[in-house]
Order: C-alpha cells, then structure tokens, then sequence
C-alpha cells in the first residue's frame, strides 16, 4: 500500500471510530481530500485508493489540476477565499463551494453559473466566535444570507462551513463546532433545507463528528503536510 493509500485507510478508520461513538452511521458522514499544493499525482493516488471528492484553496492551481485530471470521475468542492475576479472559474469548474460569505459573491457565482450544469452546492462559511480568520459571514447575519442564497437560481444552498481557531484542547474544539451546529439547526427552524455541516480538518475532525458534521476536510493526514505558496494571478 502506498503511504496515501494508507493513511485514507487511516482517516477512514478514525472516522467510523468517532461516528460510532457518537451513536452515528459512519456512512453519514463524507471525506473531503483536501489536495491544495499536492501535485495531481497525489490525487490520483487517493482516487485508486478509491477517494473521489477532492477540495482545492487556490483557484488557478485547481483549474490546473481539474484539467490534468480530466479522465477521472472526480467531484471539485472550493474552499477557498473567493475573489470577485475569481467568481466565473469557480462558477465553471467546481460542483461545490463552502465559503461564500458575501450576498455579492453568492449572485456572482449564480449568474456565472453555466445554464447545462447543475446548479452550484453552497455552503455558508462562518465567522464562529474567537475564529481567528476574517472570512466568514458572522452568526447574527447568517439567516439573512441564507434567505438570500436560497433565493438565487444557480445555486443550491447546502449548509454552513467553518474553520475554527486550532488547537489541541478536544472540549474547546467540539464548543466552538457546536456553536456552528446549534446555528445550522436554528436555520432549519427558519424553514431553510439545509443538509451540510461541513467541519472538521486533520487535527480536529473526531470532535467535530461528534458534533454533527456531516463532512470533514481532511489534508495533511491524508496527503503530509504542506509548503505553502502564495498565488499571484
Ligand atoms: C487547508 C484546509 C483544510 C485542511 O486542513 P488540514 O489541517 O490539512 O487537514 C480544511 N479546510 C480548509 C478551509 C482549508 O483551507
């Protein structure tokens, strides 16, 4: 086996563990391979490892990648900031996006959206309370941007999407999931259709299932850890 072969075995075990001690189906919840700054060789090493939903940050690497890798049955989810001239290849080139934080961006994204594609799967990034990252709508104007999103035509609002402020300490990581839990549930009180909880990254995906996530975004424990670069374009 390879070591990305092995350590997808690694993360899937872990995850069914958590799922099963929070009285969860493990098939409930869904692993997002987090590729940013790995080569499409890594990628498709994951996808004969039978991984087939990938996430990318940066928009031109991705767009690289999406092309090299056109032979393979694979589903593109954006996770990355999204800059207003960035909008139409996300729009054109991904099946979901999870941080859309900006009514502005969301009509972007719909009108841009291409009429022989399905709609676009949303999620709403938020700004959960001591998140370190700016990006993110905060939680007391989420509901008016999910009515918003809901109302666009190339869009399917999905659920919510959050990054919180890491750490090691397990009670702090599941609150803070929590917090991004109680407001998904809130909003499906509010008669939105939500189904997505996306949450959970290397480090802190167990608590996060505890919690309810729905999907996890895992990277470094599946591809090693990364050398960042900065995109210019
Ligand atoms: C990079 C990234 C991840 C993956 O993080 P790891 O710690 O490598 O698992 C998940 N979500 C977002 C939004 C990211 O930018």
């Amino acid at each position: 086996m390879t070591t990305i072969a092995s350590n997808l075995q690694a993360v899937r075990d872990a995850m069914a563990v958590a799922a099963t001690e929070a009285g969860r189906a493990p098939d409930d919840i869904s692993l997002l391979a987090v590729s940013k700054t790995f080569a499409p060789e890594a990628i498709r090493e994951a996808c004969r490892a039978g991984q087939t939903r990938f996430a990318e940050s940066y928009v031109q690497e991705a767009l690289h990648k999406i092309a090299a890798l056109h032979d393979l049955p694979l589903e593109w989810h954006y996770i990355g900031p999204i800059q207003s001239n960035k909008t139409r290849a996300i729009a054109e080139h991904f099946a979901w996006v999870h941080s859309v934080d900006r009514v502005k961006t969301a009509e972007r994204l719909s009108v841009q959206r291409p009429a022989h594609l399905p709609p676009l799967q949303v999620c709403m990034q938020v700004n959960i309370s001591g998140e370190a990252s700016k990006s993110g709508v905060p939680p007391g104007e989420a509901a008016q941007l999910a009515m918003a999103i809901a109302q666009l035509p190339h869009l399917s609002l999905r659920g919510l999407m959050a990054v919180p402020e890491p750490g090691d300490d397990v009670n702090a990581q599941r609150a803070a999931f929590s917090q991004l839990r109680e407001l998904f549930e809130q909003l499906i009180r509010q008669g939105l259709q939500l189904d997505t909880l996306s949450m959970g990254m290397s480090h802190d995906f167990a608590a996060a299932i505890a919690e309810g996530a729905t999907m996890v975004r895992v990277g470094t424990a599946i591809f090693g850890d990364r050398t960042y670069h900065k995109e210019t374009t």
